[in-house]
């Protein structure tokens, strides 16, 4: 994954990609993110990124000059870029469009705006894809930004040590089985026996049922798109039946 962030607040971003997951998939190399500081792209005497809304109103809003010149310095580089604007009004993120993203090949650029938001003719220029990540509003798209580079990172082969952790998991068909580790005592509470029977059938039938179960018990939804395979489909039947009696 390649992106590039363009920000008026770069300390927000870094210590995030810092960490853990994101830090050692840039050292191997599968991440690959620049940060720009859209005030490089001002040229006035007071580096002004920012002015008063035309028509009055609340708040400050982002110029779209600097944005434009980050932007134009990108494509001197390379021509053909997604552009995202991080914008509450965007198409709504999900687990699908992580997906998706994690097998683009073209340097991914984030706007990520501030204050009230940015000079509308950005969008008219760039005709750039509007994403939000959920409806509320954020004070910038820094926060969504990266919400959005964590979810497709992972996605990325050789990002996570194991890529089956990714297979099963929340969202690809149902939400996830509970999980434990040890002590197998905890506070009176034991794991689950099957759990450490060593019978990998038995527990790979226990995991279906739980995570069937969670998905039928939190996010009922879930189910209705769900093509379930047939196991699955008795798994519901019983549950349902249990949750009737
Ligand atoms: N006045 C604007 C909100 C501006 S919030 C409106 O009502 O539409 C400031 C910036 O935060 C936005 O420009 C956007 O980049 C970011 N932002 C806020 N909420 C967001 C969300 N839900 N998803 C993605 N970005 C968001």
């Amino acid at each position: 994954m390649r992106c590039e962030i363009l920000t008026l607040f770069p300390g927000m971003i870094s210590p995030v990609l810092d960490e853990s997951i994101l830090k050692r998939a840039q050292a191997k190399g599968l991440l690959n993110v620049r940060i720009i500081n859209i005030r490089d792209f001002t040229f006035d005497k007071h580096r002004t990124a920012d002015d008063y809304p035309y028509g009055g109103g609340a708040g400050m809003v982002l110029k779209a000059e600097p944005v434009l010149k980050a932007v134009d310095f990108i494509r001197e580089e390379e021509e053909d870029l997604r552009v995202l604007l991080m914008s509450p009004q965007g198409k709504r993120y999900n687990q699908g469009m992580a997906s998706e993203l994690s097998r683009e090949e073209r340097r991914i650029v984030f706007i990520c705006g501030h204050y009230e938001g940015i000079d509308e003719r950005v969008k008219t220029y760039l005709s750039p894809e509007e994403i939000s990540i959920g409806d509320y509003v954020l004070t910038g798209g820094e926060l969504a930004a990266l919400v959005i580079i964590d979810s497709v990172v992972r996605l990325i082969p050789g990002v996570l040590g194991d890529s089956t952790s990714v297979e099963d998991e929340s969202f690809n068909q149902l939400l996830d089985y509970p999980h434990y580790t040890r002590p197998a005592r905890l506070r009176g509470m034991d794991v689950p026996l099957v759990l450490v029977s060593g019978n990998h059938e038995v527990i790979r039938q226990w995991k279906r049922w739980q995570a069937v179960n969670n998905t039928f018990d939190k996010r009922p939804d879930l189910l209705d798109e769900t093509a379930l395979s047939e196991e699955d489909m008795k798994i519901l039947k019983e549950i349902k039946e249990e949750s009737e009696k």
